[in-house]
């Protein structure tokens, strides 16, 4: 019997491979980094190897293998197994992913982007399971989503549907990556984290640099009064204070403004730093909006909320909880929860091997 699939997850820094069964176990599983110099021929042939390590590493055949999915970034064509031109894998345009896979393995092949293919898995397998709507958000680098409507995964006209990081939140807003002002994306991801939390300290560098500055000029002025000293006196007891309250992120990433990103963020908002709990509030708070929009236009059961940002815990699930359920419609936030994703890092895999399991796409 078939009992098992395979999942392959082909992301621009990683590949993931693993054979799973029909109940979400993995029983195999190799990561190993992306040889991206090497260019399609040489990624698709590293895949291909991994999984047939995989499948001798978890000690089953192909003859037991329903089939493999493939999770990689969109733009895609899942009918005709193309990925287009995605941004993490410079230099790939219009690739053909699935017929070397179905040559070398003579077993269906399904590809799908790694949004909704995480979204699959957490609705089978993880957070999400027993839902019949749910809608998936991964808040990493960028902001990702997958929809589940009636308990199928909604594709979209085209395929490309679930693009919630492109919502817009503020038309005024930061510039995102996709040439819009002012997604989502650009407000609550963790290179929006770490944006935010640079800006705040290069202001307040400047600030701190202004008043040394006048305390500088006051100082050395020759018309040096009882005054102007006391005065002197007072901005240097100010300038401590001020040295003092310096954020511990910029500690953390050893004064180098450009070392410092979401994860040293979390870091110094858990240990109490102002200027970082501030930073993750805002963020937080746009994705809360974020959140609110979704449900008013789903009126899902559950939003689960996955990715590296969401590592943080209540430190950002408390604040998204909080403004999603305040803006949502009341009769819709009623029934939601908000809630964290599952399947850790093993959610690509998982997902991808999913999107054998739950094959609709006819
Ligand atoms: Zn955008």
């Amino acid at each position: 019997m078939k009992s098992y699939v395979i999942g392959v997850d082909l992301g621009g820094t990683k590949i993931a491979t693993a054979v799973m069964d029909r109940e979400g176990k993995i029983k195999g599983k190799n990561i190993e980094l992306t040889q991206i110099l090497g260019g399609p021929e040489v990624v698709i042939g590293q895949m291909i190897r991994m999984t047939r390590l995989t499948l001798s590493k978890a000690k089953v055949g192909l003859s037991q293998i329903k089939g493999i999915g493939i999770g990689a970034a969109g733009p895609l064509n899942i009918m005709t197994g193309i990925i287009i031109a995605p941004p993490n894998l410079p230099g790939w345009h219009n690739v053909q992913l699935i017929r070397p896979f179905q040559k070398e393995f003579k077993t269906p092949v399904f590809l799908d982007n790694d949004a909704n293919a995480a979204a699959l898995g957490e609705w089978k397998f993880g957070a999400g399971r027993g839902c019949k709507n749910m809608v998936y958000l991964t808040i990493s680098t960028g902001i990702g989503g997958g929809i589940i409507i009636g308990g199928k995964l909604y594709r979209g006209t085209n395929y490309n549907a679930g693009e919630i990081g492109h919502m817009t939140i503020d038309p005024e807003g930061p510039l995102c990556g996709c040439g819009n002002r002012g997604c989502l994306e650009a407000h609550s991801s963790g290179t929006a984290i770490a944006r935010w939390a640079r800006e705040a300290l290069s202001k307040d560098r400047r600030r701190r640099t202004g008043i040394v500055n006048s305390q500088q000029s006051i100082v050395n002025s020759p018309q040096r009064t009882k005054k102007t000293m006391d005065y002197g006196l007072w901005t240097k007891k100010k300038r401590q204070k001020i040295k003092g309250s310096g954020s511990l992120i910029l500690e953390l990433a050893k004064g180098d403004l450009k070392k410092v990103s979401a994860e040293l963020v979390f870091q110094a908002a858990k240990k109490g730093d102002r200027k970082a709990l501030e930073v993750v509030r805002k963020s937080a708070e746009f994705l809360g909006i974020g959140v609110a929009n979704v449900i008013n236009v789903f009126n899902p059961q559950r939003v689960v909320l996955g990715g590296g940002v969401t590592k943080a815990g209540s430190l950002l699930f408390k604040p998204v909880r909080e403004v999603a359920y305040k803006r949502a419609m009341p009769a819709l936030a009623k029934v939601v929860e908000i809630v964290p994703a599952k399947l850790g890092d093993d959610v690509g895999i998982i997902g991808a091997a999913t999107l054998v399991l739950t094959e609709d796409r006819r």
